[in-house]
């Protein structure tokens, strides 16, 4: 990193993420793509409405008199609270799915209950087996790789393609989306979570157990869910003018929700890797990505990113708390945590992975998509 340090005009992106590019205005590459995918994949008024209502007619169609329509992954923070709420109002009647990895915060699980009991929605809870998931945790870790959250994120989408095909649902409602997450430079993430083979690999060298129930999903499984099966998984909030603030309003008004404090701290394992590993290990501060694409989106001035970012992610006993937590439920001591701190950073591409082929399919998928869409 011995670029000279730059950062955008518009946003705060800068030149911690190795490969972004400035124009002559000073800005960045992140603020001009987020534009072209705002335009081409959000549609908000009317044409959200109308194509909304289409989605929401196809699932109901497809359902029929099956008790549920579609599944959702419910985590208990900001976005899936959201989407289950908005479901709701669709008329809507998801089965929740949630992941227990080991990690949950009181509060999260408590935010769950409220979330589902104020909605009448029933809550499927997939419990992963421990010490597998923290064999793979900890081969990740130790394989020094920057996404550690590879093992909870692929689990979860395997959890819901099964449970969606066990209960013959064809649509899951995601609440990915482009207003507040829009902008992840590639080399802050692995490009893919369903990734089996890097997953495997990584698991292979540095764990130790043998992984017997861990769901998983891997490319041709993929496939057969989506060509076979035809399973859709449909980005709700890419259809309204999703605002973050006003979010957390409402569901903290009608569902009796509780703020973590930030993005995705509803898991002791992501606030230690997000406000400590990455930062400290990798020099990426999340953050800056997510304050970012809400300057993009009209959320947030610069001005109050900037004055947002200085905030410090940890004071000392939060930090010394979560540490002494996070390494006791690892089975790790201090001194092999500095180790695996101090080990050379590697891409995930040091080991086996399906990326490439991944990126082909899903860019000939997205010409295909167009281009039905064109006709
Ligand atoms: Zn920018």
């Amino acid at each position: 990193m011995d670029r000279e340090y730059r950062i955008c005009k518009r946003c705060i992106m800068d030149t911690t993420d190795p490969d972004i590019s400035f124009d002559e205005q000073g800005i960045c590459n992140h603020c001009r793509e987020y534009a072209v995918h705002y335009g081409k994949d959000v549609f908000t008024g009317d044409e959200g409405k109308k194509r909304l209502d289409e989605i929401v007619a196809r699932i109901r169609a497809k359902a029929g008199k099956s008790e549920h329509d579609s599944v959702m992954g419910l985590s208990g923070g900001v976005d899936s609270t959201y989407v289950a709420y908005l479901a709701k109002q669709l008329g809507l009647n998801p089965l929740c799915v949630h992941l227990d990895n080991g990690w949950d915060s009181e509060l999260s699980v408590k935010n769950i209950e409220n979330i589902v009991r104020r909605l009448g929605f029933d809550l499927h809870t997939h419990v992963i087996d421990w010490e597998e998931f923290k064999d793979l945790q900890l081969a990740y870790m130790k394989a020094s790789v920057i996404d550690i959250e590879v093992p909870t994120d692929h689990a979860i989408t395997a959890v819901l393609y099964d449970v969606a095909r066990e209960q013959n649902i064809s649509f899951i409602l995601s609440g990915n989306n482009i207003a507040t997450e829009g902008i992840l430079p590639f080399s802050w993430v692995h490009g893919n979570k369903n990734d089996l083979i890097n997953l495997k690999a990584i698991h292979r060298k540095f764990g130790s157990l043998p992984l017997k129930s861990y769901p998983r999903l891997g490319l041709c499984r993929r496939l057969y869910y989506h060509v076979v099966k035809k399973i859709r998984t449909v980005k709700i909030l890419n259809y309204i003018r999703y605002n973050k603030k006003e979010a957390k309003r409402i569901i903290t008004e009608s569902l009796g929700w509780r703020d973590y404090g930030y993005k995705h701290y509803e898991s002791f394992f992501t606030r230690f890797y997000q406000a400590y590993i990455l930062t400290k290990k990798f020099g990426v501060d999340k953050r800056r990505a997510h304050l970012s694409t809400l300057i993009c989106s009209g959320q947030m001035t610069r001005e109050e990113a900037l004055s947002e970012i200085q905030k410090e992610l940890y004071n000392e006993d939060d930090l010394k708390n979560d540490k002494e937590y996070v390494l006791k439920k690892l089975g790790l001591s201090e001194k092999d945590f500095e180790r695996i701190m101090a080990l050379p950073v590697k891409s995930h591409l040091d080991y086996g992975s399906d990326l490439k082929i991944h990126r082909l399919i899903m860019s000939a998928y997205e010409k295909l998509k167009r281009f039905k869409a064109r006709r």
